[in-house]
C-alpha cells in the first residue's frame, strides 16, 4: 500500500449559510469515498464562525441531504466523535488558546484598527493607485502604544504576521505546485474582535487537531491555501494532502454552476439537493452522476454500484479541468434505477411522492391494494418519482371527478363523437361480461371485437382509456379495468359515453 493509500481522514467542512447545492455535494461524495476506498474516516464539520451568514435551517437541510445520498459521517454532529465538538462555534476557546499561542511566539499581533480607519486606509491606496490592503502598522506597535489602546478600551482583533519575504510553495495532488510571493499574503485577521476566528485559522487548527490527512474542497479555496500553509509553518505542524476539487459548470459549460434553480433555453435546471429530492430524482442516480463529475467510473460503463465505485475511486485520478453537469444523464439515469427497482422497493420509494401528490396520508397508501397493481403499470415510462401522482391521479379519483372536458382523449383513432360513444357502449357490455374480471380475459374480448368490427385497436381501445382517466396518455388499458374493478370501470365508461354524446349533440 502506498502512503497515499493509507487510511486516509478526511472532511467535509461546509458553512450553514445557504442550501446545500449540488456541488457541494460532489465535494462531500468525494471526501466520502476517499474515507471509504482507504478504510479511513469521514468527518462532517460545520464551519459557523461568521455569524452574520448563518442561516438557521441549513444544518438539517444539509444533513438530510448527506443522508439522502448515504454519505454516512463517521464523526460530526449527531455521531460525536473523540476530536469533537465538530461545530466550529462551539470551540471558540481552542481556537483563542492556539491564537494565544501563536502571539506568544511572535507570529500573531493584536490589531486595534477601526473598520472606519481601515476603509479610510483602502481609500488613500487607492487615490495613491496603490492595490488596497493592510498595510501591517499594527505589527509594529510598542508595548506603551498597545497598553493606551487597551487603557481605552479599544476593540481589537488579531492578525497573522505573515513572513515578509520569500515565497511558499503549495503542492496540490492533481494540480502540483502552487507558489506565492510571502509579501502578497497582507496579515490577515485570524481572530475576530467577537473573539470567534476567521475561517483561515479555524480550518488549519481544526484540520490539524482532527487528523486530517487529505482536504478535499473546491477550487475556489485554492488561493487561500499558501496563507494555510504558512499557519501550518507557525504552529510547527505538517500539513495534510490538499486536492482542490474542479468546479462544476452549468449546462451551457459558461460559467460555474449557480446555487439557485435556473431556466436556461426554457429548461428548468435545478441545483439545491433539496430541489432534486422533491423532483423525485434517486440518490442512486444521483451518486452515480456526480462521482462522474471531475472522475470517471469506466469510460465504458455507465452504471456501477456505490461499493464498485469505492473500489476504484482514487484521488489521484481526479481530473482538475472544469466540467460541465450532464443534466440530460440525470433523467436518463434515473429512468434506468427505476426500472431495475423491484416493484415493491420502487412503491415504498413513491409512497412520500404520492401522499404529497394526491393528498392521501402516507399510512392510508401504503394499506392501498390498488398501489401494488398500479406501480408496474406506471414503473416502465416512469422518470422521476415526483411524476408518479400524475399518472396514477385517476386510479384515486371518485368517477365524478375524472374530467372529460378534453373530449379528444375520449375519441377514438378516425372516429367521431358518436362514433366513439358507440365503441363504449358496445365495450360496456363486454365488461359486464368478462368472466373472470381479469386483463387477459378482457383484452381477448375485445380484440375479438375488434376484428368483428372491422376496425383498428387505435379506434376501439382508446375511448376506453379517456373514459377511464379521461388523458390521452394512461397506463396499459386492462390492467387499469382491474385496478379500478368491473362496478367502477362500468360507471366510467357511461360517463365517457354521455360526455361524447353531449359533444356530437353540440357538433351538429
Ligand atoms: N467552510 C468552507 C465552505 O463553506 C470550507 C472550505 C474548506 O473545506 O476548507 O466551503
Amino acid at each position: 500500500m502506498s502512503e497515499l493509500h493509507a487510511p486516509a481522514r478526511t472532511r467535509f467542512a461546509p458553512s450553514p449559510t445557504g442550501y446545500l447545492h449540488l456541488g457541494g455535494l460532489r465535494t462531500a461524495l468525494f471526501a466520502w469515498l476517499w474515507a471509504r476506498h482507504t478504510n479511513g474516516q469521514f468527518i462532517l464539520r460545520i464551519e459557523d464562525t461568521d455569524q452574520n451568514r448563518y442561516q438557521e435551517d441549513s444544518l438539517d437541510d444539509l444533513m438530510r441531504g448527506l443522508r439522502w445520498l448515504g454519505l454516512e459521517w463517521d464523526e460530526g454532529p449527531e455521531a460525536g466523535g473523540p476530536v469533537g465538538p465538530y461545530i466550529q462555534s462551539r470551540r471558540r476557546e481552542i481556537y483563542q488558546r492556539y491564537v494565544q499561542q501563536l502571539i506568544d511566539d511572535g507570529y500573531a499581533y493584536r490589531s486595534y484598527m477601526s473598520a472606519e480607519e481601515l476603509d479610510a486606509l483602502r481609500e488613500e491606496q487607492r487615490a495613491r493607485g496603490d492595490a488596497p490592503g493592510y498595510d501591517r502598522r499594527d505589527r509594529y506597535l510598542t508595548p506603551e502604544q498597545i497598553a493606551a489602546y487597551e487603557a481605552e478600551g479599544r476593540p481589537s482583533v488579531v492578525r497573522f504576521s505573515a513572513p515578509l519575504e520569500g515565497k511558499t510553495t503549495v503542492h496540490d495532488l492533481i494540480r502540483g505546485d502552487i507558489t506565492v510571493e510571502n509579501e502578497s499574503v497582507r496579515d490577515p485577521v485570524i481572530l475576530k474582535s467577537d473573539g470567534l476566528p476567521t475561517y483561515h485559522l479555524a480550518v488549519v487548527v481544526d484540520d490539524h487537531l482532527m487528523g486530517v490527512t487529505d482536504v478535499l474542497r473546491g477550487e475556489e479555496w485554492i488561493s487561500s491555501t499558501p496563507l494555510h500553509q504558512m499557519l501550518y509553518a507557525a504552529f510547527d505542524w505538517d500539513a495534510p494532502r490538499f486536492i482542490h476539487l474542479p468546479v462544476i459548470l452549468d449546462p451551457s459549460g459558461q460559467g460555474k454552476m449557480s446555487k439557485r434553480k435556473k431556466v436556461v433555453d426554457g429548461h428548468e435546471y435545478l441545483a439545491q439537493v433539496h430541489e432534486f429530492i422533491d423532483a423525485g430524482y434517486l440518490p442512486e442516480a444521483v451518486f452515480n452522476l456526480l462521482t462522474n463529475v471531475g472522475w470517471n467510473f469506466d469510460a465504458e460503463r455507465e452504471i456501477f454500484t456505490r461499493e464498485e465505485a469505492i473500489e476504484r475511486f482514487d484521488v489521484a485520478d481526479i481530473n482538475p479541468s472544469p466540467g460541465a453537469l450532464p443534466y440530460a444523464k440525470l433523467e436518463w439515469l434515473n429512468g434506468v434505477y427505476i426500472r431495475d427497482m423491484a416493484p415493491a422497493e420502487l412503491q415504498a420509494r413513491l409512497i412520500p411522492y404520492l401522499s404529497r401528490g394526491l393528498d392521501i396520508a402516507e399510512s392510508d397508501l401504503a394499506q392501498d391494494p390498488r398501489l401494488p397493481l398500479l406501480v408496474p403499470l406506471i414503473q416502465e415510462r416512469l422518470k422521476t418519482l415526483a411524476e408518479a401522482a400524475e399518472k396514477v391521479e385517476w386510479a384515486f379519483q371518485s368517477a365524478d371527478e375524472i374530467d372529460y372536458s378534453n373530449t379528444k382523449a375520449l375519441l377514438g383513432k378516425k372516429l367521431d363523437a358518436a362514433q366513439s360513444a358507440d365503441v363504449l357502449a358496445t365495450g360496456y357490455d363486454l365488461i359486464e361480461n368478462a368472466e373472470p374480471f381479469t386483463a387477459d380475459v378482457l383484452e381477448q374480448a375485445f380484440r375479438a371485437k375488434t376484428d368483428e368490427l372491422g376496425l383498428k385497436a387505435g379506434s376501439f381501445f382508446s375511448p376506453f382509456r379517456g373514459a377511464l382517466t379521461g388523458k390521452m396518455v394512461a397506463p396499459p388499458l386492462f390492467d387499469s379495468m382491474v385496478v379500478l374493478g368491473r362496478d367502477e370501470t362500468l360507471i366510467r365508461v357511461r360517463n365517457g359515453e354521455a360526455a361524447l354524446r353531449k359533444a356530437a349533440l353540440e357538433t351538429t
